[in-house]
């Protein structure tokens, strides 16, 4: 897989903030979740594909073949990740929700799980951007938008160009944990390498920026500007977000 062997980095404030899904705002790998039984087999493949040894594509229909996730499944799933959201997490969202950032989740998870995670951090559906999964009537596993780009090496950089075109206030900053995340890096101003549940070596070793604390609190001051922290301030309501953030660091 080509990995950018080095990336550039420039300060916020930013206009667009996307944030990766699994292992990032969740300490979860949501397909591996939903492999019971045959778990490690699955997250074997999930491992090898995020730390750049194969390319998505080589395990993405593979480990849904396997698995054939029902309706249900995929809805369990989405609590899952409500469950398992890291500390903060809301908190941060609404803290550049208040600086009027777009926040965006960009993943290559199945987009209805990741839906209710957004939906429990108050992001727009419009603003995520995963894998459509297909269900029969009966919720028997019918397939998966094969055509995502977000299902293959490189296509989060497809996205993240689209977003970044879209963007009109400063600019784009990726926070990841993935090989597939650092792909896509190019298109960001600042690429986060978010290690707070799993430290993958390879995007370490690349990232410019990084963050290992399992707390997003600690992203705050890496995503905004001191004065958008001192605006932050004068709201008592982000007041536990930035005491965290001092802590987390
Ligand atoms: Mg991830």
């Amino acid at each position: 897989m080509a990995l950018p062997t080095r990336v550039d980095d420039s300060a916020p404030p930013y206009g667009t903030l996307v944030f990766d899904c699994d292992s990032t705002l969740s300490s979860i790998e949501g397909i591996d979740e939903l492999a019971g039984p045959r778990k490690a087999e699955i997250a074997a493949l999930t491992e090898r594909a995020m730390a750049g040894e194969v390319p998505l594509e080589a395990v993405y229909g593979k480990r849904l073949e396997l698995l054939r996730p029902t309706r249900e499944q995929v809805a369990a799933l989405g609590q899952q990740y409500v469950g398992t959201a890291l500390p903060h997490a809301l908190e941060l969202v609404q803290a550049l929700r208040a600086l009027r950032k777009r926040v965006c989740i960009l993943s290559g998870g199945l987009r209805q799980a990741v839906f209710a995670l957004a939906d429990h951090l108050r992001i727009d559906s419009g603003d995520v951007f995963a894998v459509d999964v297909f269900h029969g009537r009966d919720g028997a596993y019918a397939g998966f938008d094969e055509d995502s780009p977000l299902a293959r090496a490189g296509g989060k950089l497809e996205v993240l160009r689209q977003l970044a075109r879209e963007d009109r206030r400063g600019g784009l900053v990726l926070i990841g944990d993935g090989a597939t995340d650092l792909e896509a890096a190019p298109a960001a101003r600042r690429f986060v390498a978010f290690g707070g549940v799993a430290r993958r070596k390879e995007v370490f070793a690349r990232a410019v920026v990084t963050c290992d604390a399992p707390d997003l609190a600690a992203l705050l001051p890496l995503l905004v500007a001191t004065d958008e922290i001192e605006t932050l301030a004068q709201d008592p309501v982000h007041h536990p977000l930035l005491r965290a953030a001092r802590v987390a660091r």
